[in-house]
């Protein structure tokens, strides 16, 4: 019964999902979903690409967490167009958290939409939000076994981004075993290492991001 009762839920997300798929699509806009902890750099990533891409493309943000609109206020001296969602307890955005997001959004003349999850590496990986890509994103203070023991996420992720570099001096983190653990999980995985901190690898993010962007709108 416990087990049908999930079906159910993930069901009518994917349902919400699809239709969030939908008006992105029409709106010729790029969707990004952004998977990691909490303090990994989700919010200062964004910051980084807003002030790169603003405005010479036209960006939105959705920005979850459970209490706060902290990230939305940071978010907003960049950006126009960003919607704090309050998730309250639970620990993740699902597809109606967005389309009810979408309700205050104009999405015209959009390029890309960024979705801020929840800082959780966990459930967010089972609720598709609608978006083009999901982006993973890691820090070297959090320790190098995240990815393994966080496989789903490896996986499931288009880029995986490791923040923090300019920390490795100071924590025990061995970066071969991090990348070994992604390449066993997933061989095609691509893996990007930045420090926000010290403006190391954002041309390189900011790349990969523009040929996503333009793969999909050409549909290659
Ligand atoms: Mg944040
Ligand atoms: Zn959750």
């Amino acid at each position: 019964m416990k087990v049908q009762i999930i079906e159910t839920v993930l069901k009518l997300n994917d349902q919400i999902a699809a239709a969030n798929r939908a008006r992105f699509r029409q709106a010729g806009l790029f969707a990004v979903n952004l998977i990691g902890s909490p303090g990994c750099g989700k919010t200062t990533l964004l910051e980084t690409t807003l002030q790169h891409l603003s405005p010479r493309l036209n960006i939105a943000v959705i920005v979850g967490d459970l209490a706060t609109a902290r990230d939305g206020q940071r978010l907003g001296r960049f950006c126009d167009r960003v919607v704090q969602i309050n998730t309250g307890k639970t620990c993740h955005l699902e597809a109606f958290h967005v389309q009810q997001a979408l309700e205050k959004l104009p999405l015209d003349g959009l390029d890309i939409l960024f979705i801020e999850n929840v800082g959780n590496l966990i459930c967010p990986v089972g609720f598709d939000l609608g978006q083009d890509v999901k982006v993973a994103m890691f820090s070297v203070s959090e320790g190098d076994d995240k990815p393994a023991k966080h496989p789903y996420l490896v996986q499931e992720a288009d880029l995986l981004i490791l923040n923090k570099l300019d920390l490795l001096p100071y924590v025990r983190f061995d970066l071969d075993a991090f990348r070994n653990d992604i390449l066993r999980l997933k061989p095609s995985a691509s893996i990007l290492s930045v420090s926000l901190a010290a403006n190391q690898g954002i041309e390189a993010w900011l790349t990969w991001l523009e040929q996503e962007r333009q793969r999909r709108r050409t549909g290659s």
